[in-house]
């Protein structure tokens, strides 16, 4: 066994604590990663408060991993000893349903992905996250970090990048469309990115003036302060797609009628109340959807993207002793624009 130091949430009322554990001992498919850094997800916070319900506890957070390969299995050919390697948020799926044969592990139908904490694995273990000092893992869920990017500031895009990433790509954000992001957080910041990088008019829709300088300068062509009021009528009817990367419950009626017609909104943010939609907000021929990290090939695709165009997340660097500090300012929407886990202390 992988003898394990970490932090976790005893239930959901407690934010995590020192939580010592173990890791299978690695199988001939899995490779053993000592962690480095560990991004801090909006999720993470959802997930141990229990605001989604359903939550596993203790429960090791963090699905933004990168570090160094410790050790392999003897099957393992992607990986060996030395690599710098990443885990999103997802361990393992059936890998045989339609959605893992199309390489889109995420949406597994078979019961449903493995995810890297907060569920159960094959075996009816908890799995544990990123919020420690090792971790275990199936070589075909494990990616390559490119050479050349920022270790630290690689670990966000393993959640925020992809599941920006993939709705952005899915939905051919490119030129010559007109591309919207709601919520300058996590995810927001790395859509804001891409959209640009990929040459779609980027405008970002914030609730934060202190923000509208930032939101220039990480690819929006124009900030819309949505606290203004009457802050949606020149926009109306002129967007091909809107991301909505917002945690908390507000108003998405506004959004779909910023749309053209078929044009499409997607929710990413998953607030813990439904949505209100007006039938009148969508009868214009708009579609309303959701997208979900991506899968790995296409999360790999995204890594190496990054590497080629120099793209990296915004981080503030934090340490597990300042984590209830971070975790507050995630909530307060304080934060430029990720923070990141320096997992290395707890091997001292
Ligand atoms: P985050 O860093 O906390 O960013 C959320 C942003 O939402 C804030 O920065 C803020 O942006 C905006 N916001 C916060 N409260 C608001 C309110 N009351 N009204 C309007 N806007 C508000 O969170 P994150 O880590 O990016 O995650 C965002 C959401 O996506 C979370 O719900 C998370 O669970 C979810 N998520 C989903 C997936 C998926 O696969 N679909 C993956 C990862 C995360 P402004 O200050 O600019 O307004
Ligand atoms: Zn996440
Ligand atoms: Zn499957």
């Amino acid at each position: 066994m992988i003898k394990t130091y970490g932090y976790a949430a005893p239930d959901f009322q407690t934010n995590p604590q020192p939580f010592d554990f173990e890791h299978r001992t690695p199988g001939v498919h899995d490779v053993h990663i000592e962690i480095e850094f560990c991004g801090i997800c909006h999720s993470d916070i959802h997930q141990a408060r229990n605001e989604w319900g359903g939550s596993l506890y203790p429960m090791v957070p963090g699905h933004e991993i990168v570090g160094t390969v410790k050790a392999v299995g003897s099957s393992v050919t992607k990986f060996k000893v030395g690599d710098k390697a990443a885990i999103g948020c997802m361990v393992d799926s059936c890998r045989s349903c339609e959605n893992c044969s199309a390489g889109e592990e995420q949406y597994c139908t078979n019961p449903g992905m493995v995810g890297t904490y907060n569920a159960r694995d094959k075996q009816g273990n908890l799995t544990f996250g990123g919020y420690a000092s090792d971790i275990v893992c199936d070589e075909n869920y494990v990616l390559k970090v490119p050479e050349g990017l920022d270790l630290a500031a690689t670990a966000p895009l393993l959640c925020a990048g992809i599941t920006t990433y993939s709705p952005l790509r899915h939905w051919g954000a490119g030129e010559g469309k007109k591309v919207g992001i709601v919520g300058l957080g996590g995810l927001g910041h790395m859509g804001l990115k891409f959209s640009h990088a990929f040459g779609a008019k980027t405008i970002l829709f914030t609730t934060s003036a202190s923000k509208i300088e930032d939101g220039k300068k990480l690819g929006a062509d124009e900030v819309v302060l949505t606290r203004e009021e009457n802050w949606h009528e020149p926009h109306a009817g002129s967007f091909d797609f809107i991301l909505d990367c917002v945690s908390a419950e507000h108003d998405i009626n506004p959004y779909l009628r910023l749309l053209k017609r078929d044009g499409v909104y997607c929710t990413v943010g998953l607030p813990e109340d439904p949505f209100k939609v007006a039938g009148f907000s969508i009868i214009g021929r708009k579609y309303m959807t959701g997208s979900m990290i991506g899968g790995i090939r296409e999360t790999q695709e995204m890594l190496d993207f990054c590497a080629e165009k120099g793209i990296v997340s915004d981080i503030e660097m934090t340490s597990f002793e300042k984590l209830d500090e971070a975790w507050q300012r995630v909530v307060k929407a304080d934060v430029k624009y990720r923070f990141v886990l320096d997992c290395r202390e707890l091997r001292k």
